[in-house]
């Protein structure tokens, strides 16, 4: 057996399957010609690969459940639509019969020049669209490279080894049945990441030059909860990892008995699991999972990977569909989080540092274009179920203020209209900026709820970067000063006497769950898949011993004391 690599682990759980190494983004094309009497045979060669790339697009879009959200088959479509241009495709044939060149290269020419034409546009949309232009052309590229080649179309129970995924990647090939994916960069909280935990694929991230040091069909072992990849397995240990997994989904069925019995601590102090949504089959889950509550439903993935933004319409359509499908539970919408990680074609700025530039609250409050469309429509959906509506990435109170006159202005104009909405939603923040923790007092009093968002509140109070994988190492959800944060915006809400949940990754992680408990928060927000674990670890725990223990750590972070202390509680479940 052989170590492999060590990376980041995103997701709990153990997969085995065999290597495919993606080659997208990493051939090299170099000028090349052909001799005149072999331009028949290279057009022919570049039409299969046309139709190669077009026979797996189709594949992929029919693995695709009826279910799925409308924008990922748009974005196949739009594909399956340029594989049929003349621009992109009739052009590089052109250019093999004029200038004698082989296809990768004639493809490559055009390529350039169709992304200067886009990069001359003044409609930044439009300017943005090279990407699926660049994102076909890698498809045909690939096609030609492994002709002759044994390729591999199936992923089904293949571990995917890649430079980096993107998040409608990780969608995609979950269709496709990968049993796993290992990729060079990335972070634990990235919104890839965020996925392939609420997908439950087991997931390393961060194992550099790994898609270089594997070969193509080899056996992998990927341990998703500690970070590391074993290649050239024996069998002895591959039958430890194989009983593991049985193991694993034997406690997972056990855990069934769980749902519907309300989340209580040992000595019945009741707390709320939530769920945190954004792909319909987590609407599914949560249901059946009996989970509390929406506590964060995810609403810029209605945005990516389409043409054109969503309407009105769509979003209503969109929203009443989740409320509908939730039965009653209720939900909260978060508002657009569009920008930094989550990018969206056209819609934000270019800026130098994303994660602090325009984006979220600020985006939204600058573009009612935007913005208008989502208000709107969340105010009409919300006769169908109870909702809640919730900013993020809140820094100041003008943010809340103009939010709350632009859906009071809403609400007037949809009552001029004759359209109905709901009038009592309540609204509620993200306390994910530092600023915002240390002011949580005063968020309390404009607000009828909080939810501290601890992906972005580390990011920004380490200064790290969630998607970067080299100051990962940084990444501390229990560093003093993010203890003390969170503690402050837990005594802010019970001050003023509103909820405070919390809905970043921490939340649903049974490692600080205890200390969290201890802390005093009763209302917990987590990927469905995480919900019974947390339930299971929550039935444990004496919310009261975790209190006397949670101000102990709390008068003595930073001293000698403070890991003792913190061990101790945390070990606690
Ligand atoms: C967070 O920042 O903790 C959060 C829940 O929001 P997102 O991960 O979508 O930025
Ligand atoms: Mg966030």
């Amino acid at each position: 057996m052989s170590f492999a690599g060590n990376g980041i682990g995103i997701t709990r759980g153990i997969a085995i399957g065999e290597a495919h190494i993606l080659q997208r983004g990493m051939l090299e094309i170099t000028p090349r010609s052909i001799e005149q009497p072999e331009i028949p045979f290279e057009i022919e060669r570049f039409r299969d690969a046309v139709c190669c790339a077009r026979d797996r697009l189709q594949s992929v879009r029919q693995k695709i459940p009826e279910s799925t959200r409308s924008d990922i088959v748009a974005f196949i479509d739009t594909h399956l639509l340029m594989l049929n241009d003349a621009a992109l495709i009739q052009a590089p044939i052109d250019l093999i019969k004029q200038h004698a060149y082989a296809a990768e290269w004639a493809l490559q020419l055009q390529k350039e020049a169709l992304v200067q034409v886009f990069d001359t546009m003044d409609d930044p949309y439009l300017r943005t669209r090279k990407d699926d232009v660049e994102h076909v052309v890698n498809q045909i590229q690939k096609a030609l490279h492994e002709q002759g080649e044994e390729t591999d179309g199936d992923l089904t129970g293949k571990v995917i080894l890649a430079q980096d995924l993107t998040p409608a990647d990780t969608i995609v090939m979950r269709h496709q049945g990968i049993t796993a994916f290992i990729t060079e960069f990335g972070g634990p909280m990235s919104h890839t990441a965020i996925l392939a935990r609420s997908l439950g694929i087991p997931a390393v991230v961060g194992v550099h030059s790994i898609t270089r040091l594997l070969r193509q069909g080899e056996v992998l072992v990927v341990d998703g909860e500690h970070g590391v990849v074993l290649a050239d397995v024996d069998r002895r240990t591959l039958d430890h990892y194989r009983r593991h997994i049985h193991t694993a989904a034997d406690q997972a069925t056990q855990r069934l008995s769980l749902i519907g019995k309300p989340a209580t601590t040992k000595e019945g102090v009741r707390v709320s699991l939530m769920a945190n949504i954004e792909l319909p089959e987590d609407i599914e889950s949560t249901r059946v999972l009996k989970a509390d509550a929406v506590g964060l439903y995810r609403t810029e993935f209605l945005y990516m990977n389409r043409q054109g933004m969503p309407d009105e319409e769509e979003h209503y359509r969109t929203y009443r569909k989740v409320i509908e499908g939730l039965d009653g539970i209720p939900i909260t919408i978060r508002t657009l989080d569009l920008g930094a990680d989550k990018q969206v074609d056209g819609c934000t700025a270019a800026s130098c540092n994303p994660a602090l530039g325009l984006r979220a609250i600020r985006l939204c409050l600058k573009e009612p274009k935007i913005f208008q469309p989502q208000i709107r429509a969340i105010l009409r959906a919300a006769i169908h179920g109870p909702v809640r509506i919730m900013i993020p990435m809140l820094s100041n109170l003008q943010e809340v203020r103009k939010l709350k006159a632009i859906i009071a202005e809403t609400k007037r104009q949809l009552a001029e209209e004759g359209l109905p909405y709901a009038d009592h939603i309540p609204i509620g923040g993200m306390i994910e900026v530092p600023a915002a923790a240390l002011s949580a007092d005063a968020f309390s009093k404009e607000l009828d709820f909080l939810s501290i968002g601890t992906n972005d509140l580390i990011q920004y109070t380490l200064a790290i970067d969630r998607v970067d994988d080299e100051v990962n190492y940084l990444y501390d959800p229990l560093h003093p000063a993010i203890l003390r944060l969170i503690q402050t915006v837990i005594e802010a809400g019970k001050a003023a006497d509103i909820p405070v949940s919390m809905c970043g990754e921490m939340a649903g992680d049974p490692r600080y769950i205890p200390l969290l408990v201890g802390m005093g928060l009763r209302e917990f927000s987590m990927q469905p898949g995480s919900l019974l674990i947390a339930k299971e670890c929550l039935f444990s725990l004496s919310a009261e011993k975790l209190s006397k223990q949670t101000r102990k750590l709390m008068k003595k972070l930073g001293s000698s004391k403070h890991e003792r202390l913190l061990d101790k509680i945390c070990r606690l479940h």
